[in-house]
């Protein structure tokens, strides 16, 4: 069923888990992530960027696939298709195309600026039905090739851009895509929770989901944390499961050449990372 990320989002605060955003890239990925909601009764957010949107030959093409998908596959549990890290123009394309749900990331603006578009997107969200993300103060590592430097919000901008009518709100908390480095140090818990004490019930969004440790992601859903975002991790399990069958020559025997072969391991390998991120978030049998 293909719904807002609102109601999800919201149930999530109230029961104090968080739902996963898994960041699909093809039809494996989407088959996989769906797949594994509805055999694990959970909520699923399915996260396209603006780059994987080009990629899958643009918003239309995702949103039909997405669409046709969940009817083919029978899946019940509550799926939102939201736009990672949107662009103005983007958050408007995605909208009519069919997306459920949209991050509009004016966090490189001045924050006046970006109250100002943040207010444009959720208005036309708002007569649709669709729900927004908001960004203050950029997530460290790289975004579709910006590269930032990990970032702390400021809890009073927090404030300004969440009483604009947000469904949630991605805040810089030390936080990076990618891999994380070596002398990282660690997510700032002091200003997750005054953003939270300055943003009342809003649930707030954690970037870059791959590499933070255990506790640190536990620690974070129970201060606020209502939807957690995971690319990397599915990218590496896939990578590696793909390598591991090649490596073995399995390509090579019978029919192993055979893409429905060879893009096995690597589908089960990402349903596997996802099944793992949705029992941490606790988002299982919460459908
Ligand atoms: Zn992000």
């Amino acid at each position: 069923m293909l719904v807002s990320a609102k109601d999800m989002l919201t149930k999530a605060k109230a029961g104090k888990y968080a739902v996963g955003q898994f960041n699909i890239n093809n039809l494996e990925w989407t088959k996989a992530i769906l797949l594994t909601a509805q055999e694990n009764n959970s909520p699923v957010i399915l996260g396209v960027s603006e780059g994987a949107g080009k990629y899958m030959c643009g918003f239309e093409t995702v949103a039909a696939m997405v669409k046709a998908m969940i009817n083919t596959l029978g899946i019940t549990v509550p799926v939102a298709l939201h736009l990672d890290h949107g662009s103005y123009e983007g958050a408007f394309k995605a909208m009519d195309a069919g997306f459920s749900s949209v991050m509009f990331d004016g966090s490189h603006y001045g924050i006046e600026e970006n109250i100002e578009k943040t207010k444009e997107v959720i208005r036309v969200a708002g007569e649709r039905g669709i729900s927004v993300e908001a960004e203050v103060g950029a997530i460290g590592g790289e975004e579709d090739g910006v590269v930032g430097g990990g970032e702390v919000a400021d809890p009073d901008e927090c404030k300004s851009i969440a009483g604009l009518g947000v469904d949630m709100l991605a805040a810089g908390i030390g936080n990076i895509h990618g891999v994380y480095p070596e002398n990282w140090q660690g997510l700032n818990f002091d200003v997750l929770a005054k953003i939270q004490e300055k943003t009342g019930t809003m649930p707030l969004v954690l970037h870059g989901g791959t590499g933070i440790p255990e506790e640190m992601v536990k620690k974070a859903i129970s201060l606020g944390v209502s939807k957690v975002n995971v690319n990397t991790e599915c990218q590496l399990s896939f990578a590696a499961a793909t390598r591991k069958y090649i490596e073995e020559g399995k390509d090579q025997q019978g029919k192993g050449f055979d893409p429905r072969k060879l893009l096995a391991p690597g589908f089960e390998a990402i349903k596997a990372t996802v099944k793992e991120k949705m029992e941490l978030f606790g988002s299982i049998n919460k459908a």
